[in-house]
């Protein structure tokens, strides 16, 4: 039996560590595939488009909203950002473990979607080391770091709306941490309707054979 994908949401503030956790976890493990994004935001530096995020005007962003091309999006801090449609379906039938890295609005509707979809927040180890990682990653203004942090003090209050918190200290021991939970999705008891029914039918099948 072919294991099914989870789609598998990770959120947190920004600057807890998201995107670097998520490339430590591709580097290490096999069964993932990381969903890349659309956003009208402009590159940083260093991104390139198609890798970390497809940058695309506010135009192509609404366009591909009205073909139904993206399975969420929203506005975060003034731009758009929105999962593709296609690569989410594709993989996840390929069996892959598909990770959305998204806002809290975006996997409020992706669990509304689908409802089997794992969701994990990750938290940075204090506040205070939030800031600084926000401002030691030296990529936005001052301003743009104000505002974050104030979104942050917001999506703290949807918390309860995830599955696991994951905290970011040691970004090894996250990593793994991170993994050992999907793992363990794998075998919950809801994602394995099939297979215990079909153990129900043969156990009734044997015991009735044996009389
Ligand atoms: P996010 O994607 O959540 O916005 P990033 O992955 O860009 O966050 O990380 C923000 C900053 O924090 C980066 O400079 C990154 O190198 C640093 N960082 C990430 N994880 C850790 C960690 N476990 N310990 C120390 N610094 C970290
Ligand atoms: P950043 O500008 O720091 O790359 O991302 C800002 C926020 O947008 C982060 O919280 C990130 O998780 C979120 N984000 C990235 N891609 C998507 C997406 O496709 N949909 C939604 N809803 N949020 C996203």
């Amino acid at each position: 039996m072919r294991r099914k994908g989870i789609l598998v949401v990770v959120s947190g503030f920004s600057g807890a560590g998201k995107g670097t956790l998520m490339k430590n976890l591709i580097k290490n493990y096999d069964n993932y595939a990381l969903s890349v994004s659309m956003t009208t935001r402009s590159p940083r530096e260093g991104e390139e488009n198609g890798k970390e995020y497809f940058f695309v005007s506010k135009e192509a962003f609404e366009e591909k909203v009205k073909q139904d091309g993206l399975v969420e999006y929203a506005c975060y801090c003034d731009n758009y950002y929105g999962t593709p449609r296609e690569y989410v379906e594709t993989q996840l039938g390929m069996g892959k473990d598909v990770i959305l890295e998204i806002e809290i609005q975006g996997a409020l509707k992706v669990k509304e979607k689908f409802p089997a979809a794992l969701l994990l927040f990750v938290m940075p180890p204090s506040a205070k080391q939030l800031k600084q990682r926000l401002a030691g990653r030296g990529t936005e203004t001052p301003e743009v770091i104000e505002k974050r942090m104030r979104r942050a003090v917001e999506e703290a209050r949807g918390i309860e709306s995830y599955d696991y918190i994951l905290i970011n200290d040691d970004l090894e021991i996250c990593t793994k941490e991170l993994h050992s939970i999907v793992s363990a999705a794998h075998n919950s008891i809801d994602r394995n309707e099939e297979f215990i029914n079909n153990m129900r039918q043969e156990l009734n099948v044997l015991v009735k054979g044996e009389k």
